[in-house]
């Protein structure tokens, strides 16, 4: 029986262990933190719980295959409560939009803010579909570790306007600036900008459209403890608080892991669910790495960074639904500001999370909690965050305060926050980025790097810097990509 290191237990590296485990290989998860589950992990504080990450959960399909993979069913230990709606934007004029699942009242919507908008948004969503055929169903499992894939792929991603961003995209469709706004949000989902995300990432909201919005009740993390129960049912080991130091190479394959604690292990098989960049660069450092990944570690650019503050309050405010979106008064300056020029403006967008809409759980009777997420420059912008991260939170609640959560500022309670400093240090990413190198076309597909790596050829990468990408349907399927290329 061969033995598979997965080194990380993010969700990546989790849906990978158990596809090698279906596989009947022997497998163990190494992991430096001192729980699973990366950037699903949960805080506790004072009564009130917060999912570190993820709350969004678009293809609930996906984690139903891992549990049956195993011969159990899902259903016995999780809940996905679809959502209605799925996202609320606040504008910074003052209105606001439901997006959700009932297509007539959303359509009624569109037609008070910009009656033309209607028949553009339902041909926008036909042509959405198109794209996630391509783009989602064939292309998302699919290896893009030989050139000739993306020779075969790439006139159709072409064909398809792949070239385009996404905001271009949806302004070929729909005129009103709030509503261009509200349908280009979600490439900032998986780390990208708008502006220069391919056009492809628009299968986004077909996948929604497809499968919903779910939330777990309990929590991601729930999901999290369930498939770590998962695998101590079926006999995959799990190592918390082991940090890789160094990967030991002879010519073209991993022959042992190091890890700061001292242990040293060998593998035939070796899969990172750590980030692409930080292999190439720490666990490789005394090792050859491949052209491809010398120039991403040269030249990627990596996704934005991430400010989440995460708070209680003692009042609850049931105008806010479960995932809010507040739009600040700038969209592609401010977009700007943080991809292209990495600073730190005076105004800011929010993405609002308040589970207790959902699941009274995670609060004490009659409270919320929250988590405010804004996207901010990665630490190449040069920005102290130990020091500002106080001021910055005040201002995310006085701005909450001023708009949809009056009296905010006085009732929160049990605030704390995570700066990209903490995202560079607790998951190791490099340059704090929240969501890996960023999802732009000249880094997707062959561009990004490749799930087997060019070099040592029993080294694999699942997870968000590798393809398909980041967000949980993209690391999901990356462990399908490693599937397929040692299986099929
Ligand atoms: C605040 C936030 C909100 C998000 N919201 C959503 C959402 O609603 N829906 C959605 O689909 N996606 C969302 N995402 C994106 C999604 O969470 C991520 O893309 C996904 O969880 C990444 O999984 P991963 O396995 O690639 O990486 P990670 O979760 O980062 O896991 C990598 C693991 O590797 C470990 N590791 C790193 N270095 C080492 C080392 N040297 N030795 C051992 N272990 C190591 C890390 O500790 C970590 O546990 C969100 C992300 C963030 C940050």
């Amino acid at each position: 029986m061969k033995n598979v290191a997965i080194i990380g237990g993010g969700l990546g590296g989790i849906a990978s262990a158990i596809r090698f485990k279906a596989r009947g290989y022997d497998v163990a998860i190494y992991e430096r933190l001192n729980e699973l589950g990366g950037r699903a992990q949960k805080f506790s504080k004072d009564g009130y719980l917060h999912d570190a990450g993820p709350t969004v959960i678009t293809a609930p399909y996906l984690f139903n295959e891992l549990f049956s993979l195993l011969g159990e069913d899902i259903n016995n230990y999780v809940t996905f409560q679809p959502l209605d709606p799925w996202y609320r934007f606040y504008f910074n004029d003052g209105t606001e939009f439901d997006y959700g699942p009932d297509r007539e009242k959303m359509l009624e919507r569109i037609d008070q803010i910009s009656p033309k908008d209607v028949d553009g948004y339902i041909k926008m969503l036909k042509r959405a579909e198109v794209i996630f055929e391509l783009g989602y169903e064939k292309l998302a499992s699919e290896p893009f570790n030989k050139i000739y894939k993306m020779l075969r792929y790439g006139p159709d991603i072409i064909r398809l306007g792949g070239y385009k961003s996404v905001y271009g995209f949806v302004s070929k469709y729909l005129e009103h600036p709030n509503l261009r706004q509200a349908f280009s949000i979600q490439p900032l989902l998986v780390g990208g900008n708008p502006f220069t995300t391919s056009s492809i990432y628009a299968l986004i909201h077909a996948l929604e459209q497809k499968w919903g919005i779910s939330f777990v009740m309990g929590g991601t993390n729930h999901l999290i403890l369930e498939l770590r129960k998962l695998m101590e049912r079926h006999d995959i080991k799990i190592h918390l608080k082991h940090d890789v130091d160094e990967f030991i190479t002879n010519k073209n394959s991993i022959q042992s892991v190091k890890f700061l604690n001292g242990k040293e292990i060998k593998a035939d098989i070796v899969v990172s669910n750590a980030d692409p960049i930080q292999v190439n660069t720490e666990f490789l450092k005394n090792s050859k790495i491949s052209w491809h990944n010398q120039i991403l570690k040269r030249y990627a650019k990596h996704s934005m960074g991430l400010f989440v503050l995460f708070f209680g309050s003692k009042k609850q405010y049931k105008n806010v639904a479960h995932h809010t979106i507040w739009m600040g008064p700038r969209y592609k300056e401010l977009l700007e500001d943080i991809f292209d020029k990495h600073h730190l403006a005076d105004d800011f967008s929010i993405y609002l999370h308040r589970p207790t809409a959902t699941d009274s759980s995670f609060a004490p009777a009659g409270h919320d909690s929250y988590y405010a997420l804004v996207p901010v420059p990665n630490l190449k912008g040069n920005y102290n965050w130990n020091e500002i991260k106080e001021a910055f939170s005040e201002k995310i609640l006085a701005s909450l305060d001023k708009t949809i959560m009056p009296g905010i500022l006085t009732n929160a309670v049990s605030k704390f926050c995570m700066t990209p400093l903490d995202f560079k240090n607790d998951y190791r990413t490099p340059y704090g980025s929240g969501f890996s190198i960023a999802p732009i076309l000249t880094q997707s597909a062959w561009f990004r790097t490749h799930n087997q790596d060019d070099k040592y050829k029993n080294l694999y990468y699942v997870g968000a810097g590798t393809h398909p990408g980041a967000g949980i349907p993209g690391v999901l399927n990356s462990a399908k990509v490693v599937d397929n290329i040692i299986h099929s």
